[in-house]
């Protein structure tokens, strides 16, 4: 199994202002899927994916990613599993606000030996008319696409998505699904999709609800709907 989680629990704080954010999630992904995340806010959605992600760790449990068992690791160790397996991308963007797109994008690229043709990453996420320009100058899915492209340059085999398009508008939300969509039919992305749009299982291999810190549904669909053909 490509991504494994095995009674995964964590808790914020201690004693009387403990909160137990996770409590025991179970759950697995084959290589190449789009999984989908849903719950209510504050169920544990992105814990979840900051502890698949190398970002938070788990007081019990384990996390284990392309054979790589992240529980175990020591923080030097875990920098170089973010490294070289990993993506991000968030709400929002998270671009440097002083370096261009292309510079943005070339940030990451130096962290691999292996990199994507940047040109041709350009030309497939929209991005080559802008390449010059600051984050500011762009719209919202622009930058979007630039914190993807900047995601996908080192080729990760994982791209953890928080709430991608929770700051776009519709039409633009629909562009990211169906660029998301077309990556991981080009490069055999592994995706995880945490969001609020219900309407993006209709698009994903694998849908995951969260409740309180459990999976309380999870199934697989038989076929799926191409991005461009879903609609909220
Ligand atoms: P979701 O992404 O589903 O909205 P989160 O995973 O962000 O939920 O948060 C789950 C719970 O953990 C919430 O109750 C939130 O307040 C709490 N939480 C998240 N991060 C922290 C933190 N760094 N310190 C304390 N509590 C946190
Ligand atoms: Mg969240």
């Amino acid at each position: 199994m490509f991504l494994e989680v095995r009674d995964a629990k964590k808790a914020y704080g201690q004693g009387d202002i403990k909160v137990q954010v996770l409590n025991g999630v179970n759950f697995n992904l084959e290589e190449k899927k789009i999984c989908t995340i849903l719950g209510p806010s504050g169920s544990g959605k992105s814990t979840i994916l900051n502890v698949i992600g190398g970002l938070e760790s788990i007081d019990s449990g384990d996390v284990t990613v392309d054979g790589i068992t992240t529980s175990s690791l020591n923080s030097k160790d875990l920098a170089f599993y973010r490294r070289d397996k990993l993506g991000f991308i968030f709400q929002f963007y998270n671009l440097v606000p002083n370096l261009t797109v292309k510079e943005n994008i070339e940030v990451c690229e130096y962290l691999t030996k292996t990199p994507l043709d940047i040109e041709e990453l350009l030309k497939t996420l929209g991005l080559c008319e802008h390449q010059d320009k600051f984050p500011r100058q762009l719209s919202g899915g622009q930058q979007q696409r630039t914190a993807i492209a900047r995601a996908l340059i080192k080729n990760p085999k994982l791209l953890l998505c928080d709430e991608p398009t929770g700051a776009l508008d519709y039409k633009t939300s629909k562009e990211i699904l169906e660029l998301l969509e077309s990556v991981n039919r080009k490069y055999g992305t592994t995706m995880i999709i945490v969001t609020h749009n219900d309407a993006i299982k209709y698009m994903s291999h694998k849908v995951v609800k969260v409740r309180d810190g459990i999976i309380e549904d999870e199934y697989e669909n038989e076929a799926i709907m191409e991005a461009k053909d879903i609609t909220w």
